[in-house]
């Protein structure tokens, strides 16, 4: 079968097509149902022939798993080829072994972070389906749109990014280099949510197309995240490792969604026999996400959380802070696929503190002298508090991401 989209909230179908979907046509109908688009896909290929590739870009190497690819054949057209032109210089990113601990590193991918994986992902889908010169239009407070920036540039669209006023200096200029339109959007007393996000969604009622790391705006980007994973557990293949657990940063919700989605896709295909247990971590300052899995009880609830989302996620009350600036979304927007992976591996969802935060900073550039931001570390973090607690073993395999450079 073909891939095709389903959304988790109405149950709509999208048959594999060539007209551009991004999100469920359903959504704003009742805002109490999560319209998520889900991507659905039967991939048929050996363990050894995944091992033995030597490709070395990971939207060719796997591209069976994508939508885009299928769709591509659909069309007759040459997937490969329009991966290489739009291609701004991926290469699958070192993972470091220090004993049963896996770390990736994805400090050293395009644009210092794994985001521009995520919007590789639908600049791939946006060329299959031949649109030229779309509006591109992202909120962030730094790698998602810095992310964004470098793949636009490398496939010629134009891209609007929706900033706080309180942006890195740096952070800036790179933008500014690679030709985004820099929109800054300060608090506004009384609105709810992030204000950067809500302009954003503005910009999409003017008919820009959201390139931007939420699933629920752009289902595709979850499509491109997944490589992070496919690289991780193919790289352990080789070695006859299978993981045993995951433990993953969360702010808006879409490294750890394409995390749960991509393991459940090799499980699917056979690649592996069993399904990391999956860990998420949250700030203290902001924990929408751990919120919500407190409130759902058991496996059960999973069946009617989207028909009634209002009740697990809604934005956080008070201005998010914390030292890990990139993972204070005020709302999960990606939350349901992290708590179908956690209530269905028997993983979990908690918070780190500041001085948490901060000791695994220091820790993982002294240990591994790896140049990682405290947003970077998190998932770091909340692995170190899990040996403490015994809820992860030294015996057991486990992986963590480190995502984004130190600027
Ligand atoms: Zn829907």
């Amino acid at each position: 079968m073909l891939a095709r989209l389903i959304c988790r909230g109405c149950g709509q179908i999208y048959e594999l097509q060539k007209d551009l979907i991004l999100a469920c046509e359903n959504r704003g109908d009742n805002k109490d149902t999560n319209h998520i688009l889900e991507k659905v896909i039967d991939v048929v290929i050996s363990k050894r022939e995944l091992i033995s590739s030597k490709e070395l870009n990971p939207f060719i190497k796997f591209k069976d798993f994508f939508y885009s690819h299928d769709l591509a054949k659909k069309l007759n057209l040459n997937y490969n080829e329009i991966v290489k032109k739009i291609d701004p210089g991926f290469m699958q990113t070192p993972l470091i072994r220090d004993e049963n601990l896996f770390i990736k590193n994805e400090t050293s991918n395009v644009g210092g972070s794994h985001k521009a994986r995520h919007l590789m992902g639908t600049a791939i889908y946006l060329e299959v389906l031949g649109q030229k010169k779309p509006e591109l239009a992202i909120y962030s407070c730094g790698n998602a749109a810095i992310g964004a920036s470098f793949v636009a540039k490398a496939a010629g669209k134009s891209l609007s990014v929706f900033v706080p006023p309180d942006l890195d200096e740096t952070v800036y200029k790179i933008l500014r280099d690679n030709g985004a339109h820099i929109n800054t959007c300060p608090r506004v007393a009384g609105e709810v949510g992030d204000p950067c996000y809500n302009r954003f969604q503005e910009k999409l009622g003017h008919g820009a197309l959201a390139f931007s790391c939420s699933g629920t705006d752009n289902w595709s980007n979850i499509e491109g995240g997944e490589t992070l994973y496919f690289e991780l557990l193919t790289e352990l293949l080789q070695n006859n490792i299978e993981l045993d657990a995951l433990v993953i940063q969360v702010g808006g919700g879409a490294l750890a969604s394409a995390g749960v989605q991509a393991c459940q896709e090799f499980y699917k295909a056979r690649l592996i026999t069993k399904l990391p247990r999956i860990y998420a971590v949250q700030t203290e300052g902001a924990h929408p996400l751990v919120r919500a899995v407190e409130k759902i009880k058991n496996k059960k609830d999973l069946e009617t959380v989207n028909q009634n989302m209002t009740k697990y996620m809604w934005p956080w009350e008070t201005e998010p802070k914390s030292i890990a600036h990139g993972i204070l979304d005020d709302v999960t927007y990606d939350w349901f696929k992290i708590v179908e992976g956690v209530f269905t591996t028997h993983g979990d969802a908690l918070t780190v503190s500041e001085e948490e935060l901060k000791a695994a900073n220091t820790l993982a550039k002294e240990k591994y002298q790896i140049p990682v931001d405290h947003t970077g570390s998190s998932g770091y973090a909340g692995l170190l508090k899990l040996y403490e607690q015994g809820e992860i073993s030294k015996e057991e395999k486990v992986a963590v991401l480190f995502t984004g450079v130190e600027r």
